[in-house]
């Protein structure tokens, strides 16, 4: 694993940080070229950058950083994905950009898939003032009536007290949801 990540750091550096030329359009072969077929899953594992925050492959074009597996599923579909609309991992590795591999969903449906896989990891617990204040988001609804953690536990990271968690476990809050 050690000698992997060294690998890898090394590749990124080589590469640029999957950095390109404002001039040179962007291929499908370009990103495959900045990344190593997994034989037994099948996947294309990025070699240049990853987010820091969230582990996706990322590709600077022109000024802005994009998620590669977005911008690979684009290129193989001949489509832009809306706003809204995740491109989502089948394979549930976040640094692989191999097209076969990526479908469309909702950003729900994919917070539901994160839930499912158990690599959903609710926000820090809110201090201070903003605790007592904290509103809960759709998405965060959807991830307390998932999570297998106690109450108190769920309440404790979402920073709102048990009889919320309850009630929205029990829906007697957020029904529409
Ligand atoms: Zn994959």
């Amino acid at each position: 694993m050690r000698e992997r990540e060294r690998r890898r750091k090394e590749n990124s550096q080589k590469r640029g940080y999957g950095r390109r030329q404002d001039f040179a359009p962007i291929t499908l072969e370009w990103l495959f070229d900045r990344s190593i077929p997994e034989p037994n899953s099948g996947c294309f594992l990025w070699l240049a950058a990853t987010s820091e925050k969230n582990g996706y492959a990322a590709v600077n074009i022109g000024r802005k950083t994009r998620r590669a597996h977005r911008v690979a599923y684009e290129l193989a579909n001949r489509e832009t994905v809306p706003k809204g609309i995740d491109v989502c991992h089948k394979c549930d590795v976040r640094s692989c950009i191999n097209p076969d591999h990526l479908f469309l969903g909702t950003r729900l449906d994919n917070m539901r898939d994160c839930v499912n896989k158990g690599r959903f990891k609710p926000l820090e617990p809110l201090s201070g003032e903003a605790s007592p204040n904290s509103k809960l988001t759709d998405q965060d609804v959807i991830a307390i009536r998932a999570d297998t953690r106690s109450q108190r536990a769920i309440a404790r990271a979402y920073g709102v007290d048990k009889g919320t968690i309850a009630a929205i476990i029990q829906r007697r809050t957020w029904r529409h949801l």
